[in-house]
């Protein structure tokens, strides 16, 4: 069960979100203005933060940027603003997702799902050791057989971390693209394809013949910790 700071002041949003989410068994704090979240933020041990932008005392940009400062904690913003530059400020002060006020619920809630689980709070720190890299799922790390870190970019860890979690069982293209992405994503198998071959390229001994990402054709993706020789179909 994952608790969320919800931060609203308008009251009927408020009341309406937090009933929603504790309807889907969240644990909800909410507050309306930005220093009682920053309070709420300091002391209670939250999974993630439900932020709107526009609030009467802070700007949310700066709750955004004061959370940042002590913590990795979710924040999926709402907002009423509908500017791009409105959401690469956000995104850019440390934001993990974005919503544009009117929104659906079933969305929000879908985006809070997939930043709670980017974020691996408490879930799964398993090291995941292959013959020829390993995978600290806890960390965030990636490191070859010298021990020496690859790098990968968010979106690559996204990918391979989510199809590590999956334990040797196949995952959806859709599944990926929302997981990574995000909802509304399912149809960009494109993106999947670029990302797989750049991580691929990244952890394969030989890119012709992947061993660790294996793909099932117009299905989806499925990761082999064994890294057994392939066999030919
Ligand atoms: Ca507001």
């Amino acid at each position: 069960m994952s608790t969320v700071l919800l931060v609203e002041d308008d009251e009927r949003l408020r009341r309406a979100l937090a009933l929603t989410l504790r309807a889907r068994g969240y644990t909800v704090t909410d507050v309306a203005t930005g220093r009682e979240a920053l309070a709420e933020a300091s002391h209670r041990k939250l999974d993630a933060i439900v932020l709107d932008l526009g609030l009467p005392d802070l700007d949310g940009l700066e709750v955004i940027r004061r959370v940042r400062e002590s913590s990795a904690l979710p924040i999926v913003v709402l907002s009423a603003r509908r500017d791009e530059s409105d959401k690469v400020q956000a995104l850019d002060a440390g934001a993990d997702d974005y919503m544009t006020k009117p929104f659906g619920v079933d969305e929000l809630l879908a985006r809070l799902r997939a930043a709670v689980r980017r974020s691996g709070r408490g879930e799964d720190q398993r090291v995941v050791a292959t013959p020829d890299f390993t995978i600290d799922l806890g960390r965030k790390t990636l490191t070859d057989r010298s021990l020496a870190p690859i790098h990968l970019t968010p979106t690559e860890w996204g990918v391979l971390e989510t199809l590590v979690r999956a334990n040797g069982l196949l995952v959806t293209s859709a599944d990926l693209l929302s997981e990574v992405w995000g909802p509304g994503y399912e149809e960009q198998t494109n993106y999947l394809r670029v990302y797989v071959g750049q991580l691929r390229r990244k952890i394969e001994p030989d890119v012709t013949r992947p061993r660790y990402l294996l793909t099932t054709p117009g299905i989806g993706y499925r990761f082999d910790a064994s890294g057994a020789t392939p066999t030919s179909a």
